[in-house]
């Protein structure tokens, strides 16, 4: 019998979602809950997955993205007008629920100078969005990946990874040492965490230490800790330069294995998402 071979089915999608609720988590951050008849489709393994986020601009009741241009939308959305086209962001999936169907993003009120902070500090229930999210569960979008013979965790995460931390330390093994700093601007950020695994979390705070700088913070703490194990396996999520700091520190003081650092810039003083997109697509076709 002549076998047919199916092309894999992309890992994403797009869902159109609309605002349920929010809720504010601290000082910092704003739950926003989203509902939408299209997340019975949205599957993820959890962990750090990231999501891309489509905004309306202002004045717009949904976002513009051009999604009858099927896979070319990418191009299609960067041909728009930068006026009217969807503001397009990277969050993380915080939670993904069942009955009914409803995902929640923690956003970093971080002030009006960005768009999608600016939306989500003024977000009420029924108002629209776009997720370009996965359907299916095990996706490249999930960046935290436990090798079989890590024997410890280390973990650096400011305010915009704490969702990523947050959800990663519940998937720990049970009793596996884990070393976690979270790094926010304010004492008032800190909040419960949940893990079965054998950890250390210290929380770093902005207000309490006025003036250092954050990477400076991080490098500070990481260097005065006890090490724990032989083969640690560290995820850095944050601040592009605290995370190349800390980076730097664990492959080149600590003799990490740089396959065994998983890091990723999630945001960068003085410079928007676009600002990255392109300093990122400059730097691939240098190589
Ligand atoms: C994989 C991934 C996952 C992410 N997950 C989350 C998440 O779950 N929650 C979350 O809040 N963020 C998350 N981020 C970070 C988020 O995408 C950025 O903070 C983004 O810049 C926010 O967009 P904006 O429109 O508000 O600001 P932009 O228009 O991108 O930036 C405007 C200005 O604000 C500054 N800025 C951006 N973020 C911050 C900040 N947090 N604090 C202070 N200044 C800032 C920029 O340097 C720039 O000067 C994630 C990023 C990545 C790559």
């Amino acid at each position: 019998m002549a076998t047919t071979l199916m092309p894999a089915p992309s890992p994403y999608r797009f869902f159109d979602v609309t605002v349920e609720r929010t809720c504010l988590m601290g000082p910092s951050t704003l739950r926003v809950t989203f509902a939408g008849a299209d997340l019975a489709r949205f599957a993820s393994l959890g962990c750090d997955q990231s999501l891309s986020l489509f905004l309306p601009r202002p004045g717009q009741a949904a976002p513009l993205v051009p999604l009858d241009a099927g896979d070319g939308w990418w191009a299609a959305w960067r041909a728009l007008d930068e006026d009217v086209r969807a503001v397009m962001r990277s969050y993380t999936l915080r939670a993904l629920r069942r009955d009914p169907d409803e995902i929640d993003i923690d956003f970093v009120l971080h002030g009006d100078l960005g768009p999608a902070s600016r939306w989500a500090a003024r977000a009420v229930p029924g108002q629209r969005a776009m997720v370009l999210g996965p359907q299916v569960a095990d996706n490249p979008s999930v960046r935290f990946r436990l090798p079989e013979d890590a024997d410890s965790v280390l973990i650096w995460a400011d305010e915009t990874a704490l969702p990523a931390a947050e959800a990663i330390l519940r998937t720990l093994p049970a009793g596996l040492p884990a070393d976690v700093w979270i790094d926010v601007p304010r004492t008032a950020d800190r909040r419960p965490l949940m893990t079965p695994a054998d950890a250390r979390i210290a929380w770093l705070a902005g207000d309490a230490a006025p003036g250092a700088a954050r990477g400076e913070r991080a490098l500070e703490a990481v260097r005065a800790a006890a090490r724990r194990g032989t083969r640690p396996y560290a995820w850095l999520a944050g601040e592009a330069s605290a995370v190349k700091a800390l980076r730097r520190l664990l492959v080149g003081e600590r003799g990490v294995d740089r396959r065994n650092v998983m890091f990723a810039g999630y945001w960068r003083t003085g410079a928007c998402e676009e600002d990255l997109r392109a300093q990122r697509a400059a730097k691939a076709a240098r190589t």
